[in-house]
């Protein structure tokens, strides 16, 4: 596809027996945020880092901005920006020097005064790497990402480890990224984070992509059902309430049953009635319209965590 930014085609990789990779494919079109969303070892960090020239492919092709990561030399650092992981800087490194060192490397680049404007870091400008909050330190990966003017920009976990809050501040600044229309690749394992942020979302569990769409064409695939969480006080047969009214689906789950209905009253009617004549009981209840963790947890068979 023409507009198409990153390539990804087939890819894999494996670590001696591990397979990280095992045969991805996707693109990301220019001014999309795309996420790569799956739980932790599913293969998004060695999938970003091959992209970034930081690891070499077993199979497949890669391609950012129509370069070969692996061959394109100082062409390719131009055209990418990144926010690894962990971005470690040396302790005593300030913020305005970090921001004009990484300035430094390329020839196009942006006003680091600039950057410490816009990420917020006006009051942090000399003090230490050391001395950053989580939250700071991310704030100024991201402003390193973007110093370079680049035309893509990967973000690994960009709100992994911080407080609900912090990670909060972050979405909104990626928001702005995205409402800017900038190309970003980002890889995560919070739902609200690719529902929230991303235009198009792959969903790679084992290394492989599971599904892809928009979060709302995912979630309008997981069969348009409403899910019924319940928790019971003696066990129960996932056969019998299989067979519930409405029922399309049920299975046990972390010690809850969830059932899966086209139609949630005659669905709690009969769960009701036929606890009832077994003399069970419910112990707790929730109804959730489908979501991208009901996705998630239909591809999967998983629920993804912290
Ligand atoms: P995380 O968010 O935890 O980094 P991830 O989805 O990014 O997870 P990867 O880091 O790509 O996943 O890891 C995929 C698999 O490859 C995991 O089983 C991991 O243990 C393994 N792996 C990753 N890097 C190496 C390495 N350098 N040597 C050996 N195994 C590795």
């Amino acid at each position: 596809m023409s507009d198409a930014i990153v390539q990804v085609e087939n890819l894999k990789k494996s670590y001696g027996s591990v397979e990280a990779v095992r045969g991805v494919s996707f693109e990301v079109r220019e001014g999309e945020v795309f996420g790569l969303l799956g739980p932790n070892g599913a293969g998004k960090t060695t999938t970003v880092e091959i992209l970034e020239g930081l690891r070499k492919a077993d199979d497949g092709r890669v391609r950012v901005c129509g370069l070969d990561p692996q061959g394109s030399g100082a062409a390719f650092q131009n055209v990418f920006g990144a926010a690894l992981q962990s971005t470690a800087l040396p302790e005593k490194l300030r913020v305005d020097e970090a921001l004009a060192l990484f300035a430094s490397f390329y020839p196009k680049r942006r006003d680091p005064d600039e950057l410490i404007r816009r990420f917020g870091l006006e009051e942090k400008r000399k003090a230490f790497y050391s001395q950053l909050s989580g939250g700071q330190k991310q704030r100024l990966a991201l402003a390193l990402s973007l110093v370079n003017e680049p035309r893509v920009i990967f973000l690994d976990e960009p709100t992994a480890g911080l407080d609900p809050q912090v990670r909060r501040e972050i979405y909104d600044i990626i928001e702005e990224l995205r409402q800017e229309k900038k190309t970003i690749l980002l890889t995560t394992h919070y739902i609200e984070e690719a529902e929230r942020l991303c235009d198009r979302v792959a969903v790679i569990d084992h290394g492989k992509v599971m599904a892809m769409g928009t979060p709302r064409e995912l979630k309008a695939r997981s069969a348009g059902t409403t899910r019924i969480e319940v928790r019971l006080a003696q066990p129960e047969d996932d056969g019998a309430l299989r067979r519930l009214d409405a029922v399309t689906d049920c299975h046990s789950l972390d010690g809850s049953y969830v059932l899966h209905t086209t139609h949630t009253p005659q669905t709690l009617v009969a769960l009701v009635k036929h606890l009832e004549s077994r003399g069970n009981e419910l112990q707790s209840l929730e109804i959730h319209s489908p979501s991208l963790e009901d996705v998630f947890i239909e591809l999967t068979g998983r629920r993804l965590r912290d």
